[in-house]
């Protein structure tokens, strides 16, 4: 028996990085499993690798949510899960972001969290309850120079997950948020995604950097929060709701001073 067995859960953003990996986990354990995102040919060879459906979904576009709901109706007629992942990263300094910069951070990352909450728990309900999941960030719960308005967002997430989770309680919907620190994907490690970059040397200097930086001594791999998303959307969290889960292999404990 798998935790999710005839479960039905769309997660965003699950083309690749911890997504990916949440897709590959779901189905693994029972789950149908949508998997929605804007790279609409690596999304595809995905859902048919793992026997998923694929549907495009821009978290940020209203009408794209609704499409996707009506498309995941179409195919299995209701939906049990849903899991906000999709989000993106911009470095800048405060003082220095443009404007439209902060916008589009705030429309993939906060909006998009909102958008899938309002479209996505009336279906959660009408399938009898369930569960939403929603991405925050060590950076949801510290400040981190340079990435400001993620920062912003990744706080925005939690604040929406407590709200939702006060107001959908009563609708058997139980609301959570993962906290992830340094986890090995392409938003942590960008050479993952430049064929001219010498991949050995960018893994060397992440692990040299984290190995400072986080008490485990190592940067994260997407399928430990893959692990962390399947407990808060199975039974195992029955009596849990509202929560931001921080996993950081311990960097958000505090600091040495040695
Ligand atoms: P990633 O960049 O590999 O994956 C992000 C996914 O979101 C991609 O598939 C991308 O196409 C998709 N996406 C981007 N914009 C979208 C949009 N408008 N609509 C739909 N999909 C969209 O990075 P990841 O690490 O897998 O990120 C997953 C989540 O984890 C994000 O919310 C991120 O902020 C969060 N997070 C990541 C880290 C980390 O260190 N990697 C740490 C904390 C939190």
């Amino acid at each position: 028996m798998g935790k999710l067995d005839g479960r039905v859960v769309l997660i965003t953003g699950a083309a690749r990085g911890q997504g990916e990996q949440e897709a590959r986990l779901f189905a693994a354990e029972g789950a149908k499993v949508v998997i929605a995102d804007v790279l609409d040919d690596q999304g595809e060879e995905l859902a048919k690798e793992v026997g998923a459906l694929y549907v495009h979904l821009d978290v940020g576009e209203e009408s794209d949510w609704q499409s996707a709901v009506a498309a995941v109706k179409h195919a299995y007629g209701r939906i049990d899960g849903l899991v906000n992942n999709a989000g993106i990263l911009r470095f800048n300094e405060l003082v220095s972001t443009p404007l439209a910069e902060f916008q589009q951070v705030l429309q993939v990352n906060q909006v998009g969290v909102f958008l899938g909450i309002k479209t996505v728990a009336p279906e959660i309900e009408a399938a009898g309850g369930g569960t939403i999941v929603n991405t925050a960030s060590y950076a949801g719960l510290t400040g981190m120079a340079w990435v400001g308005a993620y920062t912003a967002t990744k706080h925005a997430i939690v604040g929406l997950t407590r709200v939702a989770a006060l107001e959908l309680a009563a609708k058997k919907i139980r609301v959570n948020a993962v906290c992830p620190g340094a986890i090995d994907t392409a938003m942590s490690n960008p050479a993952q995604l430049d064929p001219a970059a010498n991949a050995e040397e960018a893994a060397q200097a992440l692990d040299e950097l984290y190995r400072k930086l986080v008490p485990l001594g190592r940067i994260g791999r997407p399928e430990e929060v893959a692990r962390l998303a399947l407990f808060l959307s199975s039974e195992d969290s029955s009596y849990i709701t509202g929560q931001p889960f921080v996993i950081d292999g311990g960097w958000l404990a505090g600091v040495s001073v040695v």
